[in-house]
Order: structure tokens, then C-alpha cells, then sequence
């Protein structure tokens, strides 16, 4: 029996790690199946898929989408789908582009509170994946604004805060209509974190996602029952991944979620056709 951990990310998006050090750490964990789902941004799978095959590593194509679902902000995570389908490259081109001008955005904001930081450190460190908060959190805290990341959210960066800027949504919609049309399929990223998720996650479900993510560092064990159990009684399959981000966040988690490959069949049967 394998496992498997689908959600990681990398610095194509707002990790650390390199993609290879995504698949050597899995590997050192007896992970052999790994998806890395960086935000709207394929890099890493290009990036490695040479490298993984060559070690053994079954490597899953994947993204982590933002998503607008009534108000609500919710992460799609998308498997399996044709990596070169040009919809896709396309969208999440532009999803990118808009990353980087809402990045341009929270700079402009913070230097009028007399905070300034360089736009192109911001960019420099998102090394041309998509542009995200926790880049500019980096900047603040490389120029002594704040003593850490969590800081510059609980003080600038978080929804409320002053220099928070909204960010440009897919709809779920539309979202699980490209994945399905490029033959992949969509899991809702670690459902407890959702205001009011025990409505709104069967109603992802209802909508047309495929899976839910039950395992998954911030779902305890009363929520991964019920939502696995959810998931099953609507015909869905369930998910899991250790969302590590690497030295982001204060715990590196990759190792720590490992997922039966039993699980994950309707998204290996679509790599292997
Ligand atoms: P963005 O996609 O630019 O809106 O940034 C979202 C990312 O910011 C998430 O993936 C988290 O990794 C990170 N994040 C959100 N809230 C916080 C927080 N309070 N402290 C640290 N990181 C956070
Ligand atoms: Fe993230
Ligand atoms: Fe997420
Ligand atoms: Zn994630």
C-alpha cells in the first residue's frame, strides 16, 4: 500500500521549499504519491516531473484555486486535469497577472501609512509564481516593520486591516467546470476553516465538486467523521495533504498527513490513462 500527501506548495506560490525538496522530504516520509498544489500556478509539476519519475514518485498534477462561493472565500484544489490544456494556462495567467497588481496594490497602501517596502522585493521573492500575502508579510518583516509574518497579518495584512486588498475570485462554478472539461477533478480544501463550513461544504458538494479534504492538519478528527461520512453519502471521495508551505508558517507539516492511495482511486485511475 502507498500514500500520498495532495496539497503542498512550493515558492512557485507562498512556500519555501524547492519542488524537489517536495518529493525528497515526502520520500524520507514514505510518501510515494504527491501532488504539488501551488496557487494558480503549474510551475512545480513541469518542474519536476522528470525528476519525480525518475525516483519513483507518482506525481499528480495539481492546483490550489481561490474561489468566490456565495460571499464566501473558499480554496478549490484541482487534480489530475491535462496540464497543457490551454484554458487552463490561461486562466491561471490571469489570475497571476492579477495577483501581482493586487501585491503592487498592499505596497501602495502600506506607503500610505508611512510603511514602505519595495514592490520588486515582493515580486523577487514570489520568484514569478503568484504573488500572495505571505510575500509581502516576508518583505515587511525582512525590513524590520514587524517581528514576523503572523504579525504583519494580525497588524496590516488581514481582511479588516488597513492594508488589506481584496483579491480576484474565480467563481466554484466555473472553477469545477474548467477542471472537468480538462478531464481533472475538484476536492474542497480543508473544510473546517469556512465560516459556517457545515453549510456551506455540502453545498460545494451539491454544486458539482468532487471530493472533500478530510485529512488535513487543521481538520480534527470529530470533523474529518462528519465529512467524510458527508462526502460518502453524496457519492463524492475524500482527500488529504499536509499543506505544508515549508518555513512560512511556524510548523513545517509535510511527513505529517499521509493518505492510503485506496482513497484517491478516481484520481489515479486519471493519471494512468
Ligand atoms: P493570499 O492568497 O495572498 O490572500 O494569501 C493567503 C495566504 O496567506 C494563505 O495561504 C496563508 O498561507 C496565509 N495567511 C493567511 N492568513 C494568515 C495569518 N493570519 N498568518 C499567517 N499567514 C496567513
Ligand atoms: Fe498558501
Ligand atoms: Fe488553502
Ligand atoms: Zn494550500
Amino acid at each position: 500500500m502507498r500514500f500520498a500527501d495532495l496539497h503542498t506548495h512550493t515558492y512557485h506560490s507562498d512556500g519555501t521549499r524547492a519542488p524537489r525538496e517536495v518529493i525528497d522530504v515526502a520520500r524520507s516520509h514514505g510518501i510515494d504519491i504527491v501532488s504539488i498544489s501551488d496557487h494558480d500556478n503549474l510551475a512545480a509539476y513541469f518542474e519536476t516531473r522528470a525528476y519525480a519519475a525518475s525516483v519513483g514518485v507518482t506525481l499528480i498534477p495539481g492546483i490550489e484555486l481561490s474561489c468566490g462561493f456565495a460571499g464566501v472565500d473558499v480554496h478549490i484544489l484541482a487534480y489530475a486535469f491535462d496540464p497543457l490544456d490551454p484554458r487552463i494556462d490561461h486562466r491561471l495567467r490571469a489570475f497571476r497577472d492579477a495577483r501581482q497588481r493586487r501585491g503592487h496594490a498592499i505596497v501602495d497602501k502600506l506607503r500610505g501609512l508611512g510603511i514602505n517596502i519595495r514592490p520588486e522585493r515582493v515580486d523577487e521573492l514570489a520568484a514569478g509564481g503568484a504573488v500572495g500575502r505571505p510575500h509581502v508579510a516576508r518583505a515587511l518583516v525582512e525590513a524590520g516593520h514587524v517581528a514576523s509574518v503572523s504579525e504583519a497579518f494580525d497588524i496590516y495584512l488581514a481582511a479588516g486591516k488597513p492594508a488589506h486588498v481584496e483579491k480576484a475570485r474565480f467563481q466554484v462554478a466555473d472553477a469545477v467546470e474548467l477542471i472537468r472539461s480538462a478531464g481533472g477533478v475538484t476536492s474542497v480544501a480543508h473544510p473546517a476553516i469556512y465560516p459556517d463550513h457545515s453549510s456551506i461544504v455540502p453545498q460545494l458538494l451539491d454544486a458539482g465538486v468532487d471530493a472533500v479534504e478530510v485529512l488535513h492538519p487543521d481538520v480534527d478528527e470529530i470533523e474529518r467523521e462528519r465529512y467524510t461520512n458527508l462526502a460518502r453519502f453524496r457519492g463524492k471521495f475524500i482527500t488529504g495533504g499536509s499543506d505544508d508551505h515549508g518555513k512560512v508558517k511556524t510548523v513545517e507539516t509535510l511527513g505529517s498527513i499521509k493518505v492510503p492511495e485506496s482513497w484517491i482511486a478516481p484520481i489515479l485511475e486519471r493519471c494512468e490513462r
